[in-house]
């Protein structure tokens, strides 16, 4: 008998998920899917295209090369030779601090400053702070405690001013999220058991820093190796979804229907999307967790509760072409984040045409700006002209009137937004994702895969939807053998 499974969600995780059943499928396994997305479109917060000749991502513009399911699910379909590294060559990123850009100085190993002439030399801290840093390397060891906001261990080791320099803006870059409210058990494991080991983060980065570099010694495989820090594809993120649609058999795949209700039935799970409602033996909740709180409500109301306490940050992307000859010599480096403290809308830039070469035209300049995040839901409701202004003008107060001149109008402009599409891991996330863990385990046949669980970025997001559909395409019978 051929097990059926539902998939509601064809974002990054549930087109995932679809991909490795077919893959079953197509091995011989006694599978079946039907994925269900309620836009007219797969791939969720995957969106790119090409204006013009250059490469427009409105949704994530690469993944981390340490986390190989992205790469390794390109591989898969075929995209393998249009894998391109960032060009870490150039990369170098600013603070804004009062309007002025200011480098993250070297040697800083993520929040953490390892190197002690550029610390003290930097202008992104005050003295009082250097001083601070310095100090650091005699914290004594800490005892395991519970969760806390990630603004309170970095305070307690670097002082306030590398949460609002550092900590605040690094983290809004890749969260979207606040650094009062992350959770360091979650978001900043590594240095929360850096603290109970070392006491001194410094020191514990340093010693990690070393066991790297030996191991690099023994291993031809490391990044000393050359890979990059991030990953993209050639023609944008927009490939790989057309690659793994391209994989699904049609028939599977229903967009533009939303899953209304799902309800527990004898044997499994119903559907009801569009005018139909299905019945499988097993279901794959790839939905945000907001989403999946209301359709899971019916089957299990505390599962529900839990999901819907998972926080959720909105964001803008702003793609900006130029002409470069109309615009002055950016500073080198792949852009800026911006702190909250600046009070300003925009959350960060990236200089799109240094971060990865060869998907801008030559002579183009191409901005790529957010703005959102916790602090920034109302900008959602703003027009396109009103966001359009807001970033211009920020870009001419932070870039100099030189360099970015406000009369000169961008070629091509799109806005994107994103409504409540990034979760945030607040305090206490890992004790909320072992309680739904264990909801789950009581539900036969259900699985929940996407951003919200168990890491924010697209590789996880792969990971976790390709591991759900295995797991239930073994736990189903194998195909018939064939009579003859
Ligand atoms: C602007 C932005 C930039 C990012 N940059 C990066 C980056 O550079 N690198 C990186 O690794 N990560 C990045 N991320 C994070 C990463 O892209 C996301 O975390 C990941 O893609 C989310 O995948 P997902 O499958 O969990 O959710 P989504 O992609 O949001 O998919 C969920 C899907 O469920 C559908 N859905 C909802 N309700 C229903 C329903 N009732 N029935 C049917 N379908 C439904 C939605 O329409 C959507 O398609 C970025 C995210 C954003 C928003």
């Amino acid at each position: 008998m051929t097990t059926r499974i539902a998939i509601v969600g064809g974002g990054t995780a549930g087109l995932a998920a679809a991909y490795e059943l077919e893959k079953a499928r197509a091995a011989g396994a006694a599978v079946g899917y039907t994925l269900f997305e309620e836009r007219p479109r797969l791939g969720g917060s995957l969106a790119s295209e090409i204006v013009n000749g250059a490469v427009l991502e409105r949704g994530p513009d690469s993944f981390l090369t340490e986390k190989p399911a992205a790469a390794e699910l390109c591989r898969e379909l075929g995209l393998g030779s249009d894998l391109i590294p960032s060009n870490d060559a150039a990369r170098k990123t600013y603070i804004v601090v009062r309007n002025r850009l200011v480098a993250l100085p070297d040697g800083l190993m993520f929040l953490v400053p390892t190197k002690l002439v550029p610390t003290a030399l930097t202008p992104l801290f005050s003295f009082p702070t250097k001083i601070r840093m310095a100090l650091e390397l005699l914290h004594p060891p800490r005892p395991a405690a519970g969760d806390e906001p990630v603004a309170a261990l970095v305070e307690r080791h670097f002082g306030r001013e590398a949460v609002d320099r550092l900590a605040d803006p690094l983290l809004s870059g890749i969260y979207g999220g606040d650094a009062t409210q992350l959770s360091a058990q979650t978001v900043l494991t590594r240095m929360v058991d850096m603290e109970r080991q070392y006491g001194s983060l410094t020191r514990g980065m340093l010693a990690a820093h070393r066991k790297m570099r030996a191991m690099a010694k023994t291993s031809s495989k490391t990044r000393s190796g050359g890979a990059a820090i991030f990953t993209a594809l050639r023609g944008g993120m927009q490939q790989l979804v057309d690659a793994a649609v391209a994989r699904l058999d049609p028939a599977s795949v229903r967009i533009g229907t939303p899953a209304r209700a799902i309800m527990r039935t004898g044997k499994g799970w119903s559907v009801e999307a569009g005018e139909s409602r299905q019945d499988f033996d097993a279901l794959i909740v790839a939905t945000p967790a907001w989403a999946a709180a209301a359709l899971l409500g019916p089957a299990d109301a505390a599962l529900s509760e839990e999901l819907s306490g998972i926080p959720y940050s909105s964001s803008i992307t702003i793609n900006l072409v130029y002409d470069e000859a109309k615009i002055g010599t950016l500073p080198e480096g792949f852009g800026f984040l911006v702190p909250a403290v600046e009070g300003r809308s925009m959350l960060a830039c990236t200089f799109v045409h240094r971060k990865f070469l060869g998907r801008t035209p030559p002579g183009k300049a191409v901005f790529r700006a957010f703005l959102g995040g916790m602090r920034g839901g109302a900008l959602l409701a703003e027009s396109d002209e009103a966001l359009l202004a807001t970033v211009r003008r920020e870009m001419t107060e932070i870039l100099g009137a030189k360099i970015f001149p406000a009369a000169v109008e961008p070629e091509h402009a799109q806005v994107t937004r994103w409504r409540r599409a990034m979760a945030q891991y607040a305090v206490g996330h890992k004790q909320r994702i072992e309680r739904i863990n264990a909801r789950v385990a009581a539900l036969p046949g259900l699985r929940l895969v996407g951003n919200a669980y168990d890491g924010i970025g697209v590789p996880d997001c792969i990971r976790l939807g390709r591991k759900a559909a295995r797991e239930l395409a073994a736990a189903s019978a194998p195909a018939a053998a064939p009579m003859v």
